[in-house]
């Protein structure tokens, strides 16, 4: 029987979700990625507060799709021809398909708020994090401003309107950030103000993990302001909408999550370019082309978890038209993390009751340990070339965090 085609788009979570779950039932597998290695972005905060070196945040590509027999082509993705099921590359080549996974990021615009890219930094990237890292290092005294800029996205899915996509590592810059300084033996001659553009900080969580938060924060020091959208970051200052202004030595900023040209080019994108699904992550329009990660627009927040849950729903979806059995998983979001605070200390979140708001949990537990948790996990991954642990992981450690966290818990 002749193999069926299947192209990946790159990213990260996604992705490497897909590829491992499809590449031994029967497809010819292509990866086109622009970037050759695969960075482990929740390690970037380490890499920045932690001078962890950047070598051991990121495996190379190739080798790990050509050894499991498929192809890897290093290159832009320049537009797709859904109607004739093919792909242009930057490098000339045309490929066709007969299933697409979108799999890419949602593009992070550095240049959406005037002066970020020259003034400010970033934990977001590779590149990014290693000029913050610098920065740290260097860092004498002054004030520090952290937070998040304004996003916007589609309306052809339903999925809630965060202005904020992904707060959490904000709130690892914010703690790991005082306990540097801290260390240092700076922490009185510093401050820290997080400013958030959304009416609440965390919009994705609920009044039990964020009061915990808020109590941690006034322990440490850390001055919130919410409802501020960024219009400018200058030498001196941060600005925003409202006209008010911080004065800052060094501005830390998630930047404006966009969408990805081509895939309004390509006519997949919705009025924002974020790529329009049902649940079973299928694309709105074409039945052949699936989406998942942060470039899917239903995933909000937009977290490596739902990621890597809504590649499992896509694979099993694809696998069940294929094979006319199998159960399709059906798409639960939660938001499921573990927020690094530097010194050992660390915060696991789980939380769904934004989305279930009648019987969710809203849990965290913190405590001075819980950080090997995230070392493990990290490693893990890195080890295992973008594997996770097995599911009865995530299952044990939902249990523990209902056992031993603090908050709302439904059985
Ligand atoms: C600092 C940080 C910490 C985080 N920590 C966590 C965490 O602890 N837990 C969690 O669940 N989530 C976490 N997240 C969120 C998580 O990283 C993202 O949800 C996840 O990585 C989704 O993938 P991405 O959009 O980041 O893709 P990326 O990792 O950016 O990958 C996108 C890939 O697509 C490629 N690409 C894009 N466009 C094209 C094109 N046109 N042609 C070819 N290739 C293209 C890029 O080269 C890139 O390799 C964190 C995010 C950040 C920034």
């Amino acid at each position: 029987m002749e193999m069926k085609k299947l192209v990946i788009l790159g990213s990260w979570f996604a992705w490497i979700r897909t590829f491992y779950n499809l590449q031994n039932k029967g497809f010819d597998i292509t990866v086109v990625d622009k970037r050759d290695n695969m960075l482990l972005k929740p390690m970037m905060p380490e890499v920045a507060y932690d001078g962890k070196n950047i070598e051991k945040t990121k495996f190379d590509l190739k080798s790990v799709i050509e050894k499991h027999g498929h192809t890897f082509i290093n290159t832009w993705v320049k537009i797709v021809n859904p109607k004739e099921n093919t792909v242009e590359l930057e490098n000339g080549e045309t490929l066709s398909y007969d299933y697409l996974f979108v799999t890419t990021w949602a593009y992070k615009d550095f240049n959406a708020v005037k002066g970020l890219e020259e003034f400010g930094y970033s934990v977001c990237d590779d590149v990014h994090a290693m000029k913050l890292a610098k920065a740290v290092e260097n860092f004498k005294w002054g004030k520090i401003v952290i937070g998040s800029a304004k996003s916007v996205w589609g309306t052809r899915v339903k999925c809630p309107p965060f202005l904020a996509p992904c707060e959490g590592p904000i709130g690892e810059s914010m703690f790991m950030m005082d306990y540097v300084l801290r260390q240092k033996g700076i922490r009185e001659k510093c401050t820290i103000d997080v400013f958030t553009p959304g009416e609440i900080f965390f919009e994705d969580i609920w009044n039990d993990v964020r009061g915990a938060v808020g109590w941690l924060m006034w322990a440490k020091w850390l001055n919130l302001h919410m409802a501020k959208v960024t219009t400018e970051v200058t030498a001196k200052s941060i600005k925003f909408e409202d006209g008010t202004e911080l004065e800052a030595d060094m501005v830390i900023m998630i930047p404006v999550y966009k969408w990805q040209q081509f895939l309004i080019d390509s006519g997949l994108g919705d009025e924002k370019g974020f790529l329009p699904t049902d649940e079973q992550m299928r694309h709105l329009d074409y039945k052949n082309v699936f989406g998942a990660g942060d470039i899917n627009a239903m995933t909000q927040p937009k977290l490596g978890h739902l990621a890597m849950m809504q590649a499992d729903i896509a694979c099993s979806t694809l696998m069940n038209e294929i094979t006319g059995s199998g159960e399709i998983k059906p798409y639960t979001p939660e938001v499921l993390c573990i927020m690094n605070m530097w010194g050992g200390e660390a915060g696991c979140v789980y939380s769904d009751i934004y989305f279930r708001p009648k019987d969710g949990n809203d849990l965290v537990w913190h405590n001075n340990w819980n950080v090997k948790w995230k070392k493990f996990l990290d490693d893990y991954m890195l080890n295992n070339n973008g594997k996770i642990p097995p599911e009865i992981g995530t299952a044990s450690f939902k249990w523990m965090i209902k056992h031993f966290g603090f908050g709302k818990k439904w059985s």
